[in-house]
């Protein structure tokens, strides 16, 4: 679960960390005496949107203005009429896809004076099963530059959980990025609630982009970029409240009110599988066979005849999806359950596209007849490899 910049920067001052002061504004009304309520010289604002590349997006409406997602403006007119221009329009980055993403609320903040730009990451290394630490001194809005073309300039360390966060971390990371000073010591004990948040908080990822060194000389988090692990946020009632609705997949929104495994795509192949493994290796196969999946989705070893209708409506709702292929081994998941389903749903929002049922396991036959009984348009396959490939041709034509 993701949560937005402004979000992201209350949480950390909670635990510390220096983050300048701002506002958050849902109504065009409201920018002025938000903006009003900070001294100045400068204000900035800051399109809030799930996504990064902000600075470097453009909007898809002209009447948005020229400039991206983060506006540097001098006075509280100017910023007011800024985030005006941005409230309601689609801004594209290269993190949001061609699509883009409303922007519905403004993060209007104190402007820092910058000297210099950095890049700090916590995340989940899961080649190490331990949290690492990622920085490079050259952040800003071009670290994906430096990642491809000189990835040297960018060190990377894992903290042992036995131990968990020590002060030489915090150095480590200060002696990389070229801190002196109280800059040391500032970046130490930075380092330290970072990593008291990411842990107390179940993080998955928590980026900093830019910290900067600040015109007086001390360390600063400029934006913030959090990630919760999304089967710990039962554990935290005050991340839960955060969460933005209007920024997910309507489709993964939809599947977690039914408690289904889902996770859009950008292939083609809808799939609709039981179980972990099977789904990935489902969608390894789709991919063997030439094309692409359009979505993870588990339904899960006790689904019932409404939950699987209401997967088959998710997978259809979707216009990437030309084709689908239901892949059930039934074990304690029932082969005529999965094809109850999947005749109700059809009948529900009909069938556009080619659709591939391989079953096997308890009641496999009983599926297999409420299949044929139904009269629908069904490709049947009699194993995995069988199905992918027809459902590939199908959809190749
Ligand atoms: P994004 O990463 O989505 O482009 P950032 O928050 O990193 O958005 O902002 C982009 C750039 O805008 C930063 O690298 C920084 O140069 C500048 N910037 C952002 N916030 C401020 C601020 N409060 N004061 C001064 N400059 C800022
Ligand atoms: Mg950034």
């Amino acid at each position: 679960m993701n949560i937005h910049e402004y979000q992201a920067k209350a949480l950390l001052r909670q635990y510390g960390a220096p983050v300048s002061d701002g506002r958050v504004v849902m109504r065009a009304e409201e920018a002025k005496t938000a903006a009003g309520e900070m001294d100045g010289p400068l204000w900035v604002v800051k399109a809030q949107i799930h996504a990064g590349g902000r600075g470097k997006g453009k909007f898809k409406e002209a009447d948005a203005g020229e400039k991206g997602g983060v506006r540097l403006t001098k006075s509280v007119e100017e910023a007011a009429e800024e985030a005006k221009r941005m409230l309601g329009r689609t801004l594209v980055t290269h993190q949001t896809g061609p699509a883009g993403k409303q922007v519905n609320r403004i993060y209007i903040e104190d402007g820092s004076g910058i000297e210099r730009e950095m890049y700090l990451a916590l995340l989940v290394d899961r080649q190490t099963s331990r949290i690492s630490f990622v920085c490079s001194t050259e952040g800003g809005m071009d670290i994906e530059e430096v990642a491809a073309h000189t990835p040297e300039k960018i060190l990377s360390f894992s903290v042992d959980p036995a131990t968990g966060y020590q002060s030489f971390h915090g150095r480590r990371v200060a002696f990389s990025l070229g801190l002196t000073g109280k800059q040391v010591k500032e970046c130490v004990s930075l380092m330290g609630l970072l990593y008291k948040a990411f842990t107390e908080k179940d993080m998955e990822m928590l980026e900093i982009n830019p910290l900067i060194v600040t015109d007086e000389g001390s360390l600063k988090v400029l934006d913030a970029k959090v990630g919760f692990d999304g089967n710990a946020v039962y554990r935290h009632a005050d991340i839960a409240a955060l969460r933005d609705e209007t920024e997910e997949d309507p489709k993964e929104l939809a599947a977690s009110k039914y408690d289904l495994n889902y996770i859009a795509l950008d292939g083609q192949i809808g799939c609709m599988v039981n179980g972990a493994g099977l789904a990935m290796a489902t969608m390894d196969i789709i991919k063997l066979y030439g094309s692409e999946p359009a979505n993870f989705l588990d339904v899960g070893g006790s689904a019932t005849r409404e939950k699987v209708t209401e997967a088959f409506k998710i997978i259809t709702s979707d216009p990437n999806v030309k084709g689908i292929l239901v892949n059930i081994f039934g074990g304690i998941m029932r082969c005529d359950i999965i094809a109850e389903g999947v005749v109700a749903a059809v009948k529900e929002v009909g069938l556009q596209v080619p659709l591939v049922v391989r079953l096997e396991g308890t009641n496999v036959e009983k599926g297999k007849e409420i299949i044929n009984a139904s009269g629908l348009n069904v490709i049947a396959a009699d194993n995995l490899s069988d199905a992918a490939e027809k459902i590939v041709k199908a959809v190749k034509g």
